[in-house]
């Protein structure tokens, strides 16, 4: 038995700790940077959801990492070979976040032709900041596919930056902080990665905010999200073209002189403090990304009721989490509720959908449609009715029913 792991977002690899609870002893198969990112990700969660005892967590961390075997990309690896049959398994970039793979896997039993299945895991959108897009399998019999955006198509790089910027500019000029609810993965780097290019071309062609950029504070507070643009920064040989070019024009996309990190918990309140009340413009990226606990709230709770202030909601936000509340009723002026305090929203709220970090709807079409051979069936997963239903058709429509869709109803 084996496990093969996508990529490390919580909800593909939180339940690790229970596999290995009930006894598993196989192997934990991934590409190379997740190999690097999962044991930061379940020592996380361990102490969040388990421990703190720091021996209990070494003790954990140290039965992950002896079950982690990283896999080159592109390369097939034996996973069993018996009488009865065997499996090979090849990781290709998903483009979703940094190490993130789909997985094809050729089962094949004796006397039969064999069989190739596609685990698309979570695909990402082609431009994402720092990797590379996914390309498209040359063949699989079935594919299952994620259906996230299944129903929705994202505004461009070029648009999605603009309006970033736009966002910014508007707080440069009331000196108000935006605060950025960010998951630690993933988004943080790709905001940072966007800032950093945003700041570059004010510096190559001023704009008329040129001069407040340059003195803008971007402030990273989550020790978190810290850890992985650390890791994110060693993993530096994974990242895509654009970025290496960047790298080597002398540029520093997740390291520039303008972001400050906070680690400690005492200088996180003192920012808060100091933010709400000195008019300095700022950005805040803060976890958690729902605004459901973490760094993030303290922000909330200090600059919500005041106007000069702006949240910036990069991702999605799931219904019943205070951001959704935020986001739905913020903009009518409305109220959201924050450990139990009542919060009148006056801050500006804004939503960017470009930074999803997953394949939208014609991504997905395009996924299936320019593999050189088509799959006889595709199988679709991980989105609601509506997204599922929504790429089913979708699907078909592009494939001249010659693909065999099922979305689950
Ligand atoms: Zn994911």
């Amino acid at each position: 038995m084996a496990l093969v792991a996508t990529h490390v977002h919580i909800d593909h690899v939180g339940r690790i700790p229970w596999l290995l609870a009930a006894g598993f002893k196989g192997p934990i198969y991934c590409s190379e940077p997740s190999a690097r990112l999962l044991p930061v990700v379940l020592a996380d969660a361990f102490e969040l959801g388990i421990s703190r005892d720091r021996r209990l967590v070494e003790r954990y961390l140290k039965m992950v990492e002896a079950r982690i075997r990283p896999l080159p990309w592109r390369t097939w690896h034996t996973v069993f070979d018996t009488a009865e049959g065997r499996c090979r398994i090849r990781l290709q970039r998903a483009g979703h976040i940094l190490g993130s793979a789909y997985v094809e896997c050729e089962l094949t039993r004796s006397g039969e032709p064999p069989l190739r299945v596609l685990f698309s895991g979570d695909l990402g959108a082609p431009y994402a900041p720092l990797l590379p897009a996914p390309k498209p399998a040359y063949r699989a019999d079935v594919v299952v596919l994620e259906s996230t955006y299944g129903d929705r198509t994202h505004e461009s790089r070029a648009t999605r930056r603009q309006r970033l910027q736009a966002v910014v500019e508007k707080a440069l000029g009331n000196g108000g902080t935006v605060i950025v609810p960010a998951f630690s993965i993933g988004r943080t780097q790709e905001l940072l990665y966007e800032f950093e290019d945003i700041l570059h071309r004010q510096r190559l062609k001023p704009g008329r905010h040129a001069a407040a950029w340059e003195k803008l504070p971007i402030f990273l507070d989550s020790p978190l999200a810290g850890r992985f643009t650390g890791l994110y920064r060693e993993l530096q040989p994974f990242w895509d073209a654009e970025a290496q070019a960047w790298l080597r024009a002398g540029r520093k996309p997740l390291s520039f002189s303008q972001l400050i990190s906070i680690d400690e918990h005492e200088a996180h309140l003192a920012n808060v403090r100091r933010l709400s009340r000195s008019g300095e413009p700022a950005i805040v990226i803060a976890a958690s990304g729902m605004c459901a606990g973490g760094r993030v709230m303290n922000y909330l709770k200090a600059m919500l009721h005041d106007p000069r202030h702006d949240v910036l909601f990069v991702g999605y936000q799931a219904q019943g989490t205070p951001g959704s509340a935020i986001q739905t009723f913020g903009p009518r002026g409305g109220y959201v509720d924050l450990d139990g305090e009542r919060i009148t929203i006056r801050a500006g709220v804004h939503t960017l959908s470009g930074y999803s970090a997953h394949a939208d709807q014609n991504d997905l079409v395009r996924f299936i449609t320019r593999m050189r051979h088509l799959p006889a069936e595709v199988r679709l997963i991980h989105g609601d009715d509506e997204a599922r239903r929504a790429l089913a058709a979708m699907l078909r429509a592009a494939t001249d029913g010659r693909v065999k869709v099922m979305n689950g109803d």
